[in-house]
């Protein structure tokens, strides 16, 4: 029988077979998210669009030897942008460029063999140097033909928010120490058809890198919408149902114990969803249960396709009058993706959005590995999960379930230590379950959906 009793306002005791076990429940929130989401700044992101707008063009095609147009100058200035980071935190920040080469044969976009140049800052982690979490934003930019590497084409919104929004990331997260290694990425070549994203994305994956979510940023500065909408409070995460990867075992066990809206991206965006509700309270974080807009991508995708979680964060209503066009006046219309459709404020919000979710997640323990679920024709539920061995940063497990058509996780239990639960009462068949890692500071993995039975005895 289960028996739980609180005793003062934070410890209880569970029954775990026939043993009393003490636990402490973890602090509800953590002081210094606040903090990171008031360190955003709303003028550094504005200086950084504005200087590469003032790049003229940074069309991955575009001269890449002056020191004031072009692609080349934008990365070597964002290089240089997070080297200033690095020096004011003591050499915090591994800078460097990453590089592929798109060839034109079988690119249309490419008419010639192009090096595509990614920057990146990674803060290392104390604990887990090969785990990852990636913020991303694009170093590139496109007008009308997406062939034109020469004339004006400012890609204020598309894409210098986003970049901008990583490297105030960097800079707000510099002065902390994280167990979990971050990267603040630039990625180029993404409008002619995602390639610094490809090319990092295989690196990675033949590199063995443990990459915990991608968090791309691509449009995060507009408010006025097409559709006549002017909005500064809500934001949409897009991301994908579940692997595109997934074999037959894997649909298999999806169609007879669920998992078809569980993959590991989604619960990315079901994170960012529960960050953005307790610690931004007057933001809404939209999600969209799909991988990108309709018939359309960005840089999330290519990791997606290598195995890895990741999501798209982004303005809610677009102007497509702002975005790939040509500077011009059309029948009284202002074309153009110039600065002046940029709100810096909603950028900064975002960004801050970003950071406490970087931060999140870098200052949680590892995510539970190996669930296992039972409980068919049971009064109760179980769940049992390999311990996280070697972290003296876990404080415990919280269990989570929800109803089978809500979007986001509904209900939940920290359970302490324990690494096999049994809810009783809660029929395993009315909801859907997850475990994630909590620390002593209240900081959570994202959670983990159960992809194994627990044998039947
Ligand atoms: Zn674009």
């Amino acid at each position: 029988m289960r028996f739980i009793t609180t005793v003062f306002c934070l410890i209880s005791f569970i029954s775990i077979g026939h043993a009393q076990v003490e636990i402490v429940s973890p602090p509800q929130e953590d002081p210094r998210i606040y903090n990171i989401i008031e360190e955003v700044s709303a003028e550094h992101i504005q200086a950084d669009i504005e200087t590469l707008v003032n790049f003229g063009t940074r069309h991955t095609l575009s001269d890449t030897v002056s020191s004031t147009r072009g692609i080349g100058a934008a990365r070597r200035w964002i290089k240089s942008r997070f080297d200033d980071i690095s020096k004011d935190c003591n050499g915090c920040l591994e800078v460097k460029y990453h590089r592929g080469l798109a060839t034109a044969e079988g690119n249309r976009r490419i008419p010639e063999d192009t090096w595509i140049v990614n920057v990146m800052a990674i803060k290392r982690g104390t604990k887990y140097p090969n785990k990852y979490i990636i913020m991303s934003g694009d170093i590139d930019s496109r007008i009308s033909d997406p062939l034109n590497a020469t004339d004006d084409s400012p890609g204020a919104n598309d894409n210098a928010t986003g970049m901008a929004g990583v490297i105030e990331a960097a800079r707000v997260l510099s002065k902390y120490d994280f167990p979990t290694s971050i990267i603040f990425l630039g990625l180029s070549g993404e409008e002619q058809g995602l390639f610094g994203g490809k090319f990092l994305a295989k690196d990675a994956k033949a590199e063995g890198w443990e990459i915990l979510g991608v968090i791309n940023n691509d449009m995060i500065g507009n408010i006025k919408g097409i559709d006549g909408v002017i909005d500064n409070t809500t934001f949409r995460v897009f991301s994908e149902p579940a692997p595109a990867d997934q074999n037959e075992k894997d649909l298999i066990w999806n169609r007879f114990y669920g998992g078809e809206v569980d993959g590991p991206s989604r619960q990315l965006a079901r994170y960012i969803h529960g960050m953005t509700s307790k610690y931004m309270t007057n933001l809404k974080a939209v999600m969209i249960y799909r991988l990108d807009r309709f018939g359309r991508g960005g840089h999330h995708r290519p990791f997606n396709d290598e195995g890895f979680p990741g999501v798209r964060i982004m303005e809610t209503h677009e102007n497509y009058v702002m975005q790939h066009q040509d500077i011009r006046t059309e029948d009284g219309i202002a074309y153009g993706d110039v600065i002046e459709g940029v709100n810096f404020d909603y950028a900064a919000k975002l960004t801050a959005v970003n950071a406490i979710c970087l931060a999140g997640i870098a200052w949680a323990p590892a995510a539970p590995d190996f669930v296992m679920i039972g409980g068919a024709v049971r009064p109760s539920t179980r769940l049992k999960w390999d311990p996280i061995a070697d972290d003296s940063n876990l404080l415990g497990y919280k269990v989570y379930w929800r109803d089978t058509t809500s979007p986001v996780w509904q209900y939940h239990r920290f359970i302490g230590k324990e690494t096999d639960v049994t809810l009783e009462n809660i029929i395993i068949d009315n909801y859907l379950f997850g475990v994630s890692s909590v620390a002593k500071d209240g900081n959570e993995s994202t959670v983990v959906y159960p992809k194994t039975l627990i044998p039947r005895r």
